[in-house]
Protein backbone atom coordinates (compact mmCIF):
# COMPACT_ATOMS: atom_id res chain seq x y z
CA UNK A 1 0.00 0.00 0.00
CA UNK A 2 1.23 3.71 -0.67
CA UNK A 3 2.10 5.66 2.34
CA UNK A 4 0.54 8.55 2.31
CA UNK A 5 3.06 11.40 2.91
CA UNK A 6 4.03 12.57 6.62
CA UNK A 7 2.73 16.49 6.52
CA UNK A 8 3.73 17.49 10.36
CA UNK A 9 6.95 19.20 9.82
CA UNK A 10 5.41 21.03 6.88
CA UNK A 11 5.99 24.77 7.54
CA UNK A 12 2.90 27.22 6.09
CA UNK A 13 3.29 29.68 3.68
CA UNK A 14 0.84 32.16 3.24
CA UNK A 15 0.77 34.51 0.55
CA UNK A 16 -1.64 38.14 0.46
CA UNK A 17 -1.89 40.73 -2.68
CA UNK A 18 0.09 43.72 -3.11
CA UNK A 19 -2.37 45.96 -3.20
CA UNK A 20 -3.15 46.84 0.12
CA UNK A 21 -6.29 49.77 -0.02
CA UNK A 22 -9.63 49.03 -2.16
CA UNK A 23 -8.74 50.91 -5.41
CA UNK A 24 -12.20 51.93 -6.09
CA UNK A 25 -12.84 53.63 -2.50
CA UNK A 26 -9.16 53.66 -1.22
CA UNK A 27 -10.36 51.55 2.24
CA UNK A 28 -8.08 48.96 3.53
CA UNK A 29 -8.24 45.74 2.16
CA UNK A 30 -9.87 42.62 4.70
CA UNK A 31 -8.68 39.28 4.57
CA UNK A 32 -11.84 37.27 3.41
CA UNK A 33 -11.06 33.58 2.15
CA UNK A 34 -8.54 30.82 1.34
CA UNK A 35 -8.64 30.90 -2.32
CA UNK A 36 -6.59 27.55 -2.43
CA UNK A 37 -3.80 26.04 -0.19
CA UNK A 38 -1.34 22.90 -1.19
CA UNK A 39 1.40 21.25 -0.37
CA UNK A 40 4.14 22.23 -2.93
CA UNK A 41 7.53 20.57 -3.33
CA UNK A 42 10.25 23.22 -3.76
CA UNK A 43 14.12 23.10 -4.26
CA UNK A 44 14.51 24.28 -0.64
CA UNK A 45 11.81 21.87 0.30
CA UNK A 46 8.14 21.08 0.81
CA UNK A 47 5.72 23.91 1.47
CA UNK A 48 1.70 24.39 2.28
CA UNK A 49 0.91 27.38 0.84
CA UNK A 50 -2.20 29.63 1.27
CA UNK A 51 -3.09 32.00 -1.30
CA UNK A 52 -5.20 33.97 0.91
CA UNK A 53 -7.92 36.74 -1.22
CA UNK A 54 -8.87 40.18 0.27
CA UNK A 55 -11.74 42.30 -0.93
CA UNK A 56 -13.21 45.61 0.41
CA UNK A 57 -15.65 45.42 3.36
CA UNK A 58 -17.43 48.54 2.50
CA UNK A 59 -20.57 47.73 1.13
CA UNK A 60 -21.23 50.81 -0.56
CA UNK A 61 -18.20 50.14 -2.80
CA UNK A 62 -18.46 49.08 -6.25
CA UNK A 63 -15.25 46.64 -5.83
CA UNK A 64 -16.93 44.98 -3.24
CA UNK A 65 -17.55 42.15 -4.53
CA UNK A 66 -14.17 42.22 -6.50
CA UNK A 67 -11.67 39.63 -4.45
CA UNK A 68 -8.07 40.38 -4.77
CA UNK A 69 -5.34 37.59 -5.14
CA UNK A 70 -1.06 37.14 -4.98
CA UNK A 71 0.57 37.17 -7.82
CA UNK A 72 3.45 35.43 -6.44
CA UNK A 73 1.83 32.70 -4.80
CA UNK A 74 0.06 32.13 -8.37
CA UNK A 75 3.70 32.17 -9.91
CA UNK A 76 4.95 29.60 -7.65
CA UNK A 77 3.32 26.46 -9.51
CA UNK A 78 1.67 24.98 -12.64
CA UNK A 79 -2.50 25.04 -12.13
CA UNK A 80 -3.19 21.63 -10.65
CA UNK A 81 0.46 20.81 -9.71
CA UNK A 82 2.03 20.53 -6.80
CA UNK A 83 5.34 21.40 -8.05
CA UNK A 84 6.75 24.45 -8.10
CA UNK A 85 8.92 26.01 -11.11
CA UNK A 86 11.91 26.19 -9.88
CA UNK A 87 12.27 22.68 -9.41
CA UNK A 88 10.81 22.47 -12.97
CA UNK A 89 13.25 24.34 -14.39
CA UNK A 90 16.08 22.83 -12.38
CA UNK A 91 15.27 19.10 -13.45
CA UNK A 92 15.50 20.65 -17.13
CA UNK A 93 18.53 22.33 -15.94
CA UNK A 94 20.07 18.98 -15.27
CA UNK A 95 18.50 16.93 -18.00
CA UNK A 96 19.30 19.15 -21.25
CA UNK A 97 22.24 21.31 -19.96
CA UNK A 98 24.31 19.01 -18.01
CA UNK A 99 23.11 16.09 -20.22
CA UNK A 100 22.23 13.84 -16.54
CA UNK A 101 20.33 10.50 -16.53
CA UNK A 102 16.70 10.29 -15.43
CA UNK A 103 18.16 7.92 -12.57
CA UNK A 104 21.21 10.72 -11.77
CA UNK A 105 18.34 13.38 -11.52
CA UNK A 106 16.38 11.05 -8.82
CA UNK A 107 19.74 10.98 -6.84
CA UNK A 108 20.42 14.37 -6.74
CA UNK A 109 17.04 15.08 -5.81
CA UNK A 110 17.59 12.69 -2.70
CA UNK A 111 20.56 14.79 -2.04
CA UNK A 112 17.91 17.66 -1.48
CA UNK A 113 15.49 14.92 0.12
CA UNK A 114 12.53 16.30 -2.19
CA UNK A 115 10.29 13.18 -2.46
CA UNK A 116 10.01 13.31 -6.42
CA UNK A 117 9.93 9.81 -8.02
CA UNK A 118 10.91 8.41 -11.05
CA UNK A 119 7.68 8.73 -13.15
CA UNK A 120 7.38 12.44 -11.87
CA UNK A 121 10.58 13.42 -13.00
CA UNK A 122 9.88 12.45 -16.13
CA UNK A 123 6.18 13.85 -15.96
CA UNK A 124 8.33 17.61 -14.83
CA UNK A 125 10.39 17.14 -17.76
CA UNK A 126 7.62 16.95 -20.03
CA UNK A 127 6.44 20.39 -18.17
CA UNK A 128 9.49 21.70 -18.93
CA UNK A 129 9.65 21.20 -22.30
CA UNK A 130 5.57 22.96 -22.80
CA UNK A 131 7.06 25.55 -20.97
CA UNK A 132 9.80 25.87 -23.30
CA UNK A 133 8.39 25.56 -25.82
CA UNK A 134 5.93 28.84 -25.11
CA UNK A 135 8.67 31.01 -24.52
CA UNK A 136 11.10 30.17 -27.20
CA UNK A 137 9.29 32.43 -30.28
CA UNK A 138 10.22 35.48 -28.60
CA UNK A 139 13.83 34.00 -28.12
CA UNK A 140 14.42 33.07 -31.53
CA UNK A 141 12.94 36.33 -32.72
CA UNK A 142 15.59 38.21 -30.47
CA UNK A 143 18.38 36.30 -31.94
CA UNK A 144 17.59 36.61 -35.86
CA UNK A 145 20.09 39.18 -36.77
CA UNK A 146 22.86 36.84 -35.57
CA UNK A 147 21.74 33.40 -36.84
CA UNK A 148 20.74 35.16 -39.89
CA UNK A 149 24.76 36.23 -40.13
CA UNK A 150 26.15 33.53 -38.41
CA UNK A 151 23.72 30.46 -39.48
CA UNK A 152 22.85 27.36 -37.20
CA UNK A 153 25.23 24.71 -34.98
CA UNK A 154 22.30 22.68 -33.87
CA UNK A 155 22.07 19.96 -31.04
CA UNK A 156 19.64 16.99 -31.25
CA UNK A 157 19.10 15.83 -27.58
CA UNK A 158 16.74 12.67 -26.86
CA UNK A 159 15.44 10.91 -23.89
CA UNK A 160 13.97 7.65 -23.63
CA UNK A 161 11.91 7.68 -20.42
CA UNK A 162 10.93 3.98 -20.14
CA UNK A 163 9.86 1.52 -22.34
CA UNK A 164 6.83 2.06 -24.32
CA UNK A 165 6.66 5.70 -23.47
CA UNK A 166 7.26 8.89 -25.55
CA UNK A 167 10.57 10.39 -26.01
CA UNK A 168 11.65 13.72 -25.02
CA UNK A 169 13.33 15.54 -27.46
CA UNK A 170 14.81 19.36 -27.59
CA UNK A 171 17.02 21.12 -30.38
CA UNK A 172 18.66 23.62 -29.15
CA UNK A 173 21.78 26.19 -31.14
CA UNK A 174 24.55 25.85 -29.46
CA UNK A 175 26.36 28.85 -29.62
CA UNK A 176 23.33 30.98 -28.11
CA UNK A 177 22.71 28.11 -26.04
CA UNK A 178 19.09 28.86 -27.34
CA UNK A 179 15.76 26.49 -27.64
CA UNK A 180 14.95 25.76 -31.14
CA UNK A 181 12.52 22.93 -30.50
CA UNK A 182 10.99 20.87 -28.02
CA UNK A 183 8.84 18.38 -28.70
CA UNK A 184 7.74 15.05 -27.21
CA UNK A 185 8.06 12.08 -30.00
CA UNK A 186 5.98 8.32 -29.28
CA UNK A 187 8.64 6.75 -31.02
CA UNK A 188 12.14 7.52 -32.02
CA UNK A 189 11.41 6.49 -35.84
CA UNK A 190 13.53 8.68 -38.12
CA UNK A 191 11.09 9.92 -40.11
CA UNK A 192 9.53 11.75 -36.72
CA UNK A 193 12.68 12.80 -36.23
CA UNK A 194 12.97 14.36 -39.79
CA UNK A 195 9.07 15.88 -39.22
CA UNK A 196 8.79 16.88 -35.91
CA UNK A 197 12.36 18.03 -35.22
CA UNK A 198 14.24 18.83 -38.37
CA UNK A 199 11.38 20.65 -40.59
CA UNK A 200 10.65 22.54 -38.11
CA UNK A 201 14.01 24.17 -37.58
CA UNK A 202 14.80 24.08 -41.08
CA UNK A 203 11.56 26.25 -41.52
CA UNK A 204 13.02 29.08 -39.82
CA UNK A 205 14.60 30.20 -42.54
CA UNK A 206 18.46 29.82 -41.29
CA UNK A 207 21.41 28.36 -42.58
CA UNK A 208 22.12 25.12 -40.83
CA UNK A 209 25.73 24.58 -40.47
CA UNK A 210 26.28 21.60 -38.52
CA UNK A 211 24.54 19.30 -35.85
CA UNK A 212 25.93 17.44 -32.91
CA UNK A 213 23.99 14.69 -31.34
CA UNK A 214 24.75 10.77 -29.75
CA UNK A 215 25.39 8.51 -32.25
CA UNK A 216 21.68 6.91 -32.51
CA UNK A 217 21.52 5.47 -35.85
CA UNK A 218 18.00 7.15 -36.20
CA UNK A 219 18.87 10.62 -35.46
CA UNK A 220 21.51 10.20 -37.84
CA UNK A 221 19.17 8.46 -40.62
CA UNK A 222 16.96 11.86 -39.63
CA UNK A 223 19.56 14.07 -40.31
CA UNK A 224 20.76 12.63 -43.77
CA UNK A 225 17.28 12.62 -45.17
CA UNK A 226 16.36 16.26 -43.90
CA UNK A 227 19.98 17.86 -43.86
CA UNK A 228 21.70 16.30 -46.85
CA UNK A 229 25.56 16.87 -46.80
CA UNK A 230 25.38 19.01 -43.30
CA UNK A 231 28.45 18.04 -40.83
CA UNK A 232 27.51 16.20 -38.03
CA UNK A 233 29.24 15.45 -35.35
CA UNK A 234 29.48 12.79 -32.18
CA UNK A 235 28.56 14.23 -28.44
CA UNK A 236 31.57 13.89 -26.90
CA UNK A 237 29.65 14.34 -23.89
CA UNK A 238 28.03 10.87 -24.74
CA UNK A 239 30.50 9.45 -26.22
CA UNK A 240 32.70 9.57 -22.83
CA UNK A 241 29.13 8.46 -20.86
CA UNK A 242 29.14 5.33 -23.32
CA UNK A 243 32.67 4.87 -22.84
CA UNK A 244 32.88 4.93 -19.27
CA UNK A 245 29.91 2.99 -18.53
CA UNK A 246 32.15 -0.43 -17.79
CA UNK A 247 34.37 1.01 -14.89
CA UNK A 248 31.51 3.19 -14.34
CA UNK A 249 29.48 -0.25 -13.38
CA UNK A 250 32.63 -1.42 -11.87
CA UNK A 251 33.05 1.28 -9.69
CA UNK A 252 29.67 1.16 -8.30
CA UNK A 253 30.05 -2.69 -7.75
CA UNK A 254 32.92 -2.05 -5.48
CA UNK A 255 31.01 1.30 -3.68
CA UNK A 256 28.61 -1.11 -3.55
CA UNK A 257 30.24 -3.60 -1.58
CA UNK A 258 32.38 -1.43 0.36
CA UNK A 259 29.02 0.14 1.82
CA UNK A 260 27.54 -3.35 3.11
CA UNK A 261 31.02 -4.41 4.66
CA UNK A 262 31.66 -1.40 6.36
CA UNK A 263 27.90 -0.47 7.71
CA UNK A 264 28.21 -3.78 9.06
CA UNK A 265 31.36 -2.97 10.99
CA UNK A 266 30.64 0.20 11.88
CA UNK A 267 26.63 -0.70 13.68
CA UNK A 268 28.20 -2.71 16.28
CA UNK A 269 30.90 0.54 17.26
CA UNK A 270 28.32 2.95 17.09
CA UNK A 271 26.36 1.11 19.58
CA UNK A 272 29.20 0.38 21.91
CA UNK A 273 29.83 4.61 21.68
CA UNK A 274 26.69 5.48 22.26
CA UNK A 275 26.55 3.47 25.65
CA UNK A 276 30.21 4.20 26.95
CA UNK A 277 29.54 7.69 29.84
CA UNK A 278 28.94 11.05 28.89
CA UNK A 279 31.90 13.03 30.02
CA UNK A 280 34.23 10.64 27.99
CA UNK A 281 36.40 12.84 25.53
CA UNK A 282 37.33 9.87 23.38
CA UNK A 283 33.70 9.00 22.81
CA UNK A 284 32.72 12.27 21.15
CA UNK A 285 35.60 12.02 19.01
CA UNK A 286 35.07 8.91 17.71
CA UNK A 287 31.30 9.13 17.47
CA UNK A 288 32.30 12.34 15.15
CA UNK A 289 34.72 9.83 13.21
CA UNK A 290 31.81 7.33 12.90
CA UNK A 291 29.40 10.57 11.76
CA UNK A 292 32.23 11.20 8.92
CA UNK A 293 32.48 7.74 8.02
CA UNK A 294 28.11 7.38 7.76
CA UNK A 295 29.05 10.74 5.89
CA UNK A 296 31.15 9.19 3.52
CA UNK A 297 29.17 6.20 2.44
CA UNK A 298 26.03 7.95 1.57
CA UNK A 299 27.92 10.01 -1.12
CA UNK A 300 26.72 8.92 -4.55
CA UNK A 301 29.11 9.38 -8.01
CA UNK A 302 28.05 10.98 -11.39
CA UNK A 303 28.77 9.29 -14.72
CA UNK A 304 31.29 8.88 -16.27
CA UNK A 305 34.74 10.29 -14.12
CA UNK A 306 33.16 10.86 -10.88
CA UNK A 307 33.54 7.74 -9.29
CA UNK A 308 31.92 7.21 -6.12
CA UNK A 309 33.56 3.74 -5.04
CA UNK A 310 36.92 5.60 -5.71
CA UNK A 311 36.05 8.70 -4.10
CA UNK A 312 34.88 6.39 -1.11
CA UNK A 313 38.07 4.48 -1.34
CA UNK A 314 40.10 8.02 -0.75
CA UNK A 315 37.71 9.10 1.60
CA UNK A 316 38.98 5.82 3.91
CA UNK A 317 42.44 6.06 3.53
CA UNK A 318 42.08 9.57 4.83
CA UNK A 319 39.86 8.54 7.37
CA UNK A 320 42.40 5.25 8.33
CA UNK A 321 45.61 7.69 8.18
CA UNK A 322 43.36 10.45 11.02
CA UNK A 323 42.84 7.64 13.06
CA UNK A 324 46.75 6.33 13.53
CA UNK A 325 47.58 9.85 13.84
CA UNK A 326 45.45 10.27 17.24
CA UNK A 327 46.66 6.87 17.83
CA UNK A 328 50.57 7.98 17.70
CA UNK A 329 49.28 10.73 19.91
CA UNK A 330 47.82 8.20 22.59
CA UNK A 331 44.68 10.45 22.35
CA UNK A 332 42.15 7.20 21.40
CA UNK A 333 42.57 3.82 22.22
CA UNK A 334 43.15 1.19 19.45
CA UNK A 335 39.38 -0.23 18.40
ZN1 LIG B 1 -13.87 49.69 -1.88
Amino acid sequence: MRKSKDNTDVPNRYYRPTLQTCPRCGAPLHQRCTLWRKYLVTLAGRVHVFSMGYSCRRSRCSGARIIYRSVEAEQLSLKGSSFGFDLIVQIGRWRFWEHRTLDEIGSLLKALHLPVSRRQILYLIGDFLALLQATQPAKIEAQRAYCQRHGLVISIDGMEPEQGNEMLFVVREVNLDLTLVAATLYSSRADLISRQLLEPVKALGFRIRAVVSDADKNIRRAVEASLPGCPHQACQVHCLCDAGTLIFEADRAMKTDLRRDIRAKLRPISRGLSQSLPDNPQAAVLMDYCEILREALRADGLSPFDLAGLNLYDSLHRLEMSLRRCQKKRGIPCC
